[in-house]
């Protein structure tokens, strides 16, 4: 435990791992904590969005043996909250397509992509403090995280709030069909073989289904005032 304090305290930027299932509130939880803290905020989801949305466009869904060669022929880019691959922006509104909802859980079991966005993920990070929203940015990518943060809500909640966050950005989609993909994800990001979604060792898990957004927030803050007294006084 000491040792693991020590290392805390040496490490000059400081990282916030924010991870949990599917619609569980990361983004926009991981979005105003950032604002608050004056730190860079990385949804780590979009990078593999954007190269299922590339996979899309190749029209390569079929063809998985091509999955790793398109992720390894593009540079991927993060700046403002906007995705740039090859330094042109890609649309929101594509990354959160039903076909990218679709496949986006297969394309995260390749373990070559998985180590390609990770790698991604870590430069993005470097020497700035970050918070950082996933599934295994506890566990893989921010291993070393001053914070960790797991956040999950009942699935029918989760799903709502996806529902109404994309018929807010025009999808046209069901509550039933959101509901379903939800679960779809869920079960394949939870049982693949390499960096699957689970709780890391020394994260606190928050349950956010009836809890709105600013109280998560502010649970966060505290834990995060907890562990820097903890830090100090070690
Ligand atoms: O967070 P979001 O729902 O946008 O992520 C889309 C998908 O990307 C997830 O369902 C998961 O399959 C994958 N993902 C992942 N590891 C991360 C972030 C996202 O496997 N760190």
């Amino acid at each position: 435990m000491k040792e693991e304090f020590r290392r805390l305290q040496s490490t000059k930027e400081r990282h916030i791992a924010i991870d949990g299932d599917s619609s569980s509130g990361k983004t926009t939880v991981g979005k105003i904590l950032s604002r608050k803290l004056s730190y860079t905020f990385i949804d780590s989801g979009l990078f593999y969005r954007a190269v299922t949305a590339l996979i899309l466009r190749k029209n390569a869904q079929e063809k998985s043996e091509q999955w790793i060669e398109i992720a390894d022929s593009v540079s991927i880019i993060l700046c403002n909250d906007s995705i740039y691959i090859d330094n042109v922006k890609i649309n929101k509104r594509e990354l959160y397509m039903r076909e990218v909802d679709e496949l986006v859980s297969p394309v995260s079991t390749i373990k070559e992509i998985r180590d390609i966005i990770t790698k991604d993920l870590r430069e993005n990070s470097e020497g700035k403090n970050v918070v950082m929203s996933g599934r295994d940015i506890g566990t893989v990518v921010l291993k070393d995280a001053f914070l960790k943060i797991y956040l999950t809500a009942n699935i029918e909640v989760r799903a709502s709030r996806r529902f109404n966050e994309l018929t807010a950005k025009g999808v046209k989609i069901t509550y039933n069909e959101v509901l379903e993909n939800l679960k779809k994800r869920d079960m394949i990001d939870s049982s693949r073989v390499y960096a699957p979604l689970s709780i890391a060792r020394d994260a606190f898990v928050i349950d956010t289904t009836e809890m709105n957004v600013d109280d998560v927030v502010t649970k966060i803050i505290l834990f995060l005032k907890g562990k820097e007294y903890a830090v100090r006084a070690a």
